[in-house]
């Protein structure tokens, strides 16, 4: 089902849901189990899976370095059939720009509707670790708009190149992302969000937001989305925070504010079980109040580690 058919049969309840990373490479999928099977309990009408992108590794080859691209997370889609299949849930694949042509985004689409994985969050990534600015590869797309022109385009039957007789067409679900304190690279939060606009209007059915510690930002954010014509459903993304390095890393990675009462609190723990346990009580203060207002689903980073959401889960669901 797609996951504004689960928000609209909700009548109003606010759902639950989380976003998991694809185990490093030569790594066991049951990791990925352990930390899933304690969330089932909380119902998630869908389970979102990042992709990660491609990254240049050196290899020493008769003295010489000889550079070779990988991918350090492979198996999005993969993990997104096997956890459908064992759950029994909707699973919401990540789907990259950077990385990938648009040929490789047409091939990778069919295989997630031969699958039935019918939602996909469509983003365009970030530059590669080298880059200073993000860049397309060759033949793929610059923006997440782009992105989502080509999906829509394939739930008309319209593919790429070929023309082709076609009696099943995809009927993807798109997601995209929006950021309450603005993308790192917009100019202003004015401008991102006509960006957000063009990806709605380019067929977006709904905004996942990236990780905020202050609803009012949230609340804000909604407010102005809303006047600038954005009528999709936005949901609110909750990270816990886990560890004390968090409050250096959080701002400089996703460029978030952090609020003075969260850093004071972490400031105070000796060890990082104490800073996961503010975390937990924080993003549950954060969720009850989101809940209230009424918002379509919470929607946790759960960076592969369960215990945390569980815990904020088990208080607010
Ligand atoms: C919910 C969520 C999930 C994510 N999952 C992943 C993941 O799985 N893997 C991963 O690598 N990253 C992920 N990211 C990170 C994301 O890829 C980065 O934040 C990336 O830098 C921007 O992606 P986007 O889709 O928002 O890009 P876009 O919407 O393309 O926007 C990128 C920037 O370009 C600007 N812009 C857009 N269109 C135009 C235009 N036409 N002209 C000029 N400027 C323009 C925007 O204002 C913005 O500053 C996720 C982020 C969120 C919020």
């Amino acid at each position: 089902m797609k996951v504004t058919e689960h928000i609209k049969n909700a009548n109003g309840k606010t759902l639950f849901s989380f976003e998991i990373i694809p185990p490093k490479k030569g790594k066991s999928i049951q990791d990925l189990y352990d930390n899933i099977d304690p969330l089932m309990e909380f119902n998630p009408p869908f389970i979102d899976v990042t992709t990660s992108r491609e990254e240049y590794i050196y290899i020493e080859k008769q003295g010489l370095l000889d550079r070779k691209i990988t991918r350090m997370r492979p198996g999005t889609v993969g993990i997104c059939a096997a956890i459908k299949h064992k759950y029994d849930v909707d699973t919401v694949p990540h789907v990259l720009c950077g990385g990938f042509s648009k040929e490789e985004t047409e091939y990778l689409l069919v295989d997630c509707h031969y699958l039935g994985i019918n939602n996909v969050m469509a983003l365009r990534g970030d530059a590669m670790s080298h880059q200073k600015y993000f860049e397309a590869c060759d033949g793929g797309h610059q923006y997440a708009s782009q992105l989502v022109s080509q999906i829509q385009n394939l739930n008309c039957g319209t593919y790429l190149h070929d023309v082709v007789e076609v009696d099943d067409t995809s009927n993807f679900c798109i997601g995209v992302a929006g950021y309450p304190e603005k993308h790192i690279e917009a100019p202003s939060l004015h401008t991102d969000l006509k960006r957000l606009k063009e990806k709605v209007d380019a067929g977006a059915d709904y905004v996942v937001t990236q990780m905020f510690f202050d609803n009012k930002k949230y609340f804000e954010f909604v407010d102005a989305a809303k006047k600038v014509g954005i009528d999709v459903p936005i949901i609110p993304g909750i990270k816990p925070i886990a560890i004390k390095k968090h409050l250096q890393l959080l701002p400089q990675v996703f460029k978030i504010d952090l609020p003075q009462d969260l850093i004071t609190n972490i400031e105070q723990c000796q060890t990082n079980k104490q800073v996961r346990q503010v975390g937990i009580e924080w993003a549950i203060q954060q969720s009850k109040e989101l809940q209230a207002a009424g918002v379509p689903v919470l929607h946790y980073y759960s960076m592969g580690k369960s215990d945390n959401v569980k815990a904020i889960a088990e208080a607010v669901f």
